[in-house]
């Protein structure tokens, strides 16, 4: 291109010298003629030099009209070449521009597909681990939920027949009648004390105040069936109907703690298995219980609280200590129920009684099982 350029330069130049070195020359020539025409005899020699010379200037003047259609044709063949070029390289560009352009879509959608995968994986990973998560929680749940369903074994029936006999210093804390309006007051102290007590619950009780047999259930208390209705006219009818009225008692239960499958397998008798204008019918019903997989259990102590009401605690204190003498393993039998307002200020000395002796409150959860 610069090469074909500098080439019609040094034409262009070239001829504009021969049009100035010509123009010169014509016009000396007209002079020459002119001159000649005004004076005829000073015609010599030079004629044949202006004959030259116009001669010259005649066919430079033919051929220098051919100049311009030589040059635009040499200038149209160039433009051509030039257009060729700029479609070749404009193409040529345009489709680098599609291919750069194409792989970066696929890149970028190459990308955007990873991390959508990954992110899918990730939310995957997540739910995984959630549910993981609540299988774990309910897994355990559930293991506490059977901890607490009692289940009568030969370990258990075995472990019954020695209640009384234990080689360690053990108290069984319990209360009859419940639930009752004592009932918060005592569950406060337990749980402050971090005690855990056995309850013999009236059906007809746990009916009127489901919500406290569920809080002592809740924390870990053992409940257990005292009967019904503690009419003894009523429940001593018969052998049937002392286990009517223990299943009774448990459907109450059920009910209250929300547990369907729930029985303690653990009754005591309304005023206590012994003695009493019922005590051959008891018998009997004792081994009615049993064959219903039903242990019963009473007391080898007492807080004497139901020998009246409203009982100094003083009176109970002396109650307790003289009942429970030497005894490794006591029952001690206590009431909840509404006249039974000092059992309630009794039980934190009661408490401390027994753990300054050194012995460890358990339930009868350490026992069926
Ligand atoms: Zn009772």
């Amino acid at each position: 291109m610069l090469y074909n350029k500098k080439k019609v330069e040094i034409i262009e130049g070239v001829k504009m010298r021969w049009t100035r070195v010509l123009a010169t020359k014509e016009q000396e020539v007209n002079t020459s003629e002119k001159a000649l025409i005004r004076n005829p005899e000073a015609q010599d020699s030079p004629k044949k030099s202006r004959g030259f010379f116009r001669n010259i200037i005649n066919k430079f003047k033919k051929s220098n009209k051919n100049i311009p259609e030589q040059h635009a044709s040499f200038y149209h063949i160039e433009e051509n070449k030039k257009s060729k070029m700029v479609i070749v390289i404009t193409t040529v560009l345009v489709v680098m521009v599609i291919i750069v352009g194409t792989v970066m879509l696929i890149s970028q959608n190459i990308k955007k597909a990873e991390e959508e995968e990954a992110k899918r994986i990730e939310i995957q990973k997540q739910r995984e681990e959630e549910i993981a998560r609540i299988e774990e929680e309910e897994a355990r749940k559930e293991a506490e939920r059977q901890a607490k369903l009692p289940k009568l074994t030969e370990e258990g029936i075995a472990n019954m027949e020695n209640i009384y006999h234990s080689d360690k210093k053990r108290v069984f804390l319990t209360f009859d009648d419940g639930p009752s309006k004592n009932t918060e007051p005592i569950l406060n102290i337990l749980q402050q004390e971090g005690i855990k007590a056995t309850f013999f619950e009236l059906g007809i009780n746990v009916e009127a105040k489901p919500e406290m047999v569920k809080r002592a259930y809740d924390e870990g208390h053992y409940i257990a069936s005292h009967g019904y209705s503690h009419v003894y006219s009523k429940i001593y009818t018969s052998t049937q109907t002392v286990l009517e009225e223990y299943n009774q008692c448990i459907q109450a239960i059920r009910n209250a703690i929300g547990e369907s499958e729930y029985d303690p397998h653990l009754f005591r008798f309304p005023g206590g298995l012994p003695g009493g204008p019922y005590a051959d019918l008891k018998k009997e019903a004792e081994q009615l219980l049993l064959q219903n997989n039903i242990l019963n259990i009473d007391w080898n102590a007492l807080s004497g609280d139901a020998e009246g009401n409203n009982l100094p605690v003083e009176k109970l204190m002396a109650r307790t200590d003289g009942s429970v003498g030497t005894k490794n393993s006591v029952v001690l039998l206590m009431h909840d129920s509404q006249a039974k307002t000092t059992t309630v200020e009794a039980l934190p000395q009661i408490i401390a009684y027994f753990r300054d002796r050194g012995y460890e409150f358990v339930n009868f959860y350490e026992i069926i099982k």
